[in-house]
């Protein structure tokens, strides 16, 4: 079942001023997709969700569930949450205490009188599902944070909705079983042709997660699209720096190839990704850091001060001093000098570079992506 969502705003009044939490937002999610919310803390994903599920009512625009129009105010219609047909799963775990796993997870289907051996059998199911089957009889006051959550998951799941709105289920869980529960969540809705909302600030989760993702920023959604689109060719300065580590350079375009955008920067000439900017738009050069690709170090050991780019501009080399290295684990992390700029990079282990080495980086063009202020 699909979701539209058309000018809908929601506003607080907290001391004695007016939040606009959402500012007029339009949102098509389709269905039976892992659609996410993403953005900054009080960006307005969690007023959202609240709206989409009945919890919040807004100050106007209209939602609309499958054919269902759930609220609207121009037409005045108040859909109860209960009437709605969709499932929660919270960032608390929310299940019953007093009771176990088998009736936490029955309890959707006995408040709406579903015969016994009917509930047993889908119970055994949802269980199977997230892998808890054989904890039926245990406390859920027994269980780890991840198991309750996969019990929360189990009980939502039970009730067999179209819909499922998902509010930074994983945030408790550490990170270990946050990754194991993200996958088992992702197999999960895509087998069994669920349309999620999920809310999140965890762009790693994001990523890893959704099928659409929309960026949201102060009550607004500043751009939406999958996951790679989000990440590699956001049309945003805020979506490309939210999204990812990124080092973000002032440029302004110098002239169009066929294949490429020529920008002049403080890393030198560069060709990067086709963007279709008139010449001396400017704009924000946006790359990634395990973009930047060391080259062999320069037996001279030169690197001008200045970082400005020799003979090598057309070949979109960088050069520069690398002023840190860090072991994270599998690569190295390097602050690297260029002129007034200081751009972090990737370094491969094995590499043998110092601090104080002069290096050069390459970069792709594709890799060098292009967004207005
Ligand atoms: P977080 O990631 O921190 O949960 P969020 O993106 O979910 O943030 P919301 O909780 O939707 O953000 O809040 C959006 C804005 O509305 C914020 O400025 C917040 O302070 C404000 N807000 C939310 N609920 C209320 C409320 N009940 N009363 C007053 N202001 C509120």
């Amino acid at each position: 079942m699909d979701i539209h969502i058309e000018g809908l705003v929601k506003t607080y009044q907290s001391e004695g001023r007016t939040v606009r939490a959402l500012d007029g937002i339009d949102l098509h999610i389709p269905a039976n997709q892992i659609f996410t919310l993403l953005g900054p803390s009080g960006c307005g994903k969690t007023t959202l969700l609240r709206c989409i599920v009945g919890l919040e009512t807004p100050d106007d625009g209209e939602i609309r569930i499958g054919d269902q129009v759930v609220w609207s105010g121009r037409k005045r219609i108040a859909v109860p949450p209960e009437k709605r047909g969709l499932g929660m799963v919270f960032q608390t775990y929310a299940i019953w205490p007093h009771m176990n796993v088998f009736d936490n997870v029955a309890y959707p289907l006995q408040v709406r009188g579903v015969r016994r051996t009917i509930i047993r059998e889908k119970v055994h199911r949802a269980l199977q599902f997230v892998q808890l089957e054989g904890l039926e009889n245990r406390a859920a006051t027994r269980l780890s944070g991840g198991q309750q959550q996969r019990v929360a998951l189990a009980r939502a799941l039970v009730a067999e909705p179209k819909v499922i709105l998902f509010d930074e289920p994983l945030s408790n869980l550490d990170a270990k079983l946050r990754e194991e529960t993200r996958k088992l969540l992702r197999r999960f809705l895509t087998e069994l042709k669920i349309t999620a909302v999920y809310v999140t600030h965890d762009r790693v989760e994001a990523l890893a997660l959704s099928d659409s993702i929309a960026v949201l920023n102060g009550g607004h959604i500043i751009e939406r699209g999958n996951p790679q689109k989000i990440y590699f060719n956001a049309d945003h300065r805020f979506v490309a720096d939210f999204i990812g580590r990124a080092n973000l350079v002032a440029a302004t375009i110098q002239d169009q190839a066929p294949d490429a955008t020529i920008v002049q920067s403080p890393l030198g000439v560069l060709r990067c990704q086709k963007r279709d900017f008139p010449a001396g738009t400017p704009v924000t050069l946006c790359i990634r850091p395990e973009f930047l690709r060391l080259s062999r170090p320069d037996p001279h050991g030169r690197a001008d001060s200045s970082g400005s780019m020799t003979d090598t501009k057309s070949s979109n080399v960088i050069e520069g001093r690398l002023e840190t290295l860090d072991f994270v684990g599998e690569v190295y992390e390097a602050e690297v000098r260029v002129g007034d700029q200081l751009l972090l990079a990737r370094v491969d282990p094995g590499v043998p570079v110092a601090a104080g080495d002069a290096v050069r980086f390459m970069l792709a063009p594709e890799h060098g992506l292009l967004v207005m202020e």
